[in-house]
């Protein structure tokens, strides 16, 4: 794009709290990341989709943002335009054993929402630190839940700024995947039906989960998760564990000593470390397993090596 098509995009994009230059290492749990050219935060809807069309109009690369949970963002940044969906569009209802929520509300409070409301179905997820829109997106899930058990309805936006509804039995949801990754199907919000329970099981089970994740996982440091995606009969963590990699490194970027399948940030650690750590991980644990082990992380930009 020319300078002059970034000039004018910016200009119509102006009201949605545009910032230029924007450090994405703010906006990841692995805190690591260079600038957007520009970065956005829709408040409505309707604010969302005119700017997807000024942005497809424009020809600008697009990149969705909830939390960054699950993100390696390159050093050189993105150039092209983020759209972050967090607080300004976070409203969550509850409706007899419905609750509806926007693409922005973390995960954690829809699950404390539920919770409240002795709503069950949504426990799994108390502890992961996403967007609905991300995890609805991922298909999050955790102690055998997931995402779609429950999720009744999608609503979202196409590339071109068109809203659609999509009933969750149509999105296409697998591990960790779901038709909004593979058509690039922006989520605005989502609509879960839940079973009537008792709100004093539902917050044990709520603070049991925690608790398990606290004692397993190295919750004190950046990170992204499970790095990489669990292999059909194996356990990615179990593997690298198994080819002596608890505790490697590249620069800063670590192989969790706690849970091996976590790459965690020691502090000012590169995009090119993790690339670097990853690749490295990937090849002893080949070497030792025979498995190749996939990114469950995705990368934005271009220096991934
Ligand atoms: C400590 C820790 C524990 C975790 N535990 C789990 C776990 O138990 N289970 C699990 O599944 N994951 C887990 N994760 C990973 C992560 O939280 C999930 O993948 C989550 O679904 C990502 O949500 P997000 O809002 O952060 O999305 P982001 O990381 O911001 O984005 C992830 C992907 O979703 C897309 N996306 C984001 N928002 C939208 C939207 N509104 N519309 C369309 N696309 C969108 C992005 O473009 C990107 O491709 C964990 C992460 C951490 C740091």
């Amino acid at each position: 794009m020319k300078d002059s098509d970034w000039k004018q995009l910016t200009h119509t994009l102006s009201g949605l709290n545009i910032r230029e230059k924007e450090p994405l290492s703010k906006h990841t749990t692995l805190n690591v990341g260079g600038p957007a050219r520009l970065f956005i935060e829709p408040r409505t809807e309707s604010e969302a989709l005119s700017a997807l069309r000024a942005i497809r109009d424009a020809g600008a690369p697009l990149l969705v943002l909830g939390n960054g949970s699950n993100l390696l963002v390159c050093d050189a940044g993105f150039d092209g335009v983020v759209m972050h969906f967090g607080k300004a569009m976070s409203d969550i209802t509850v409706s007899g054993t419905r609750i509806t929520a926007q693409s922005g509300a973390p995960l954690p409070t829809v699950c404390q929402v539920a919770g409240a409301a002795a709503l069950e179905g949504l426990e799994f997820a108390a502890g992961i630190p996403a967007t609905l829109g991300g995890a609805a997106c991922m298909n999050a899930g955790a102690y055998g839940a997931q995402m779609c058990d429950t999720l009744v309805c999608v609503r979202c936006a196409t590339p071109d700024g068109q809203a659609v509804d999509i009933p969750a039995d149509r999105m296409d949801y697998g591990y960790r995947s779901s038709r909004a990754l593979k058509e690039h199907l922006i989520v605005l919000s989502a609509c879960f039906s839940l079973k009537e329970g008792d709100r004093d099981t539902i917050y044990e089970k709520i603070a049991d989960y925690r608790k398990r994740r606290k004692a397993c996982q190295p919750l004190t440091y950046p990170s992204a998760g499970s790095f990489f995606r669990r292999p059909e009969g194996h356990f990615a963590g179990a593997l690298i564990e198994q080819a002596g990699l608890k505790g490697f490194s590249v620069g800063a970027a670590q192989v969790s000593e706690l849970h091996a399948g976590f790459l965690i940030n020691l502090g000012g650690a590169t995009a090119r470390d993790f690339i670097a750590l990853a690749e490295k991980v990937r090849q002893i644990v080949h070497e030792k397993s025979g498995i190749w082990l996939e990114s469950e992380v995705r990368m934005v930009g271009d220096d991934q090596a």
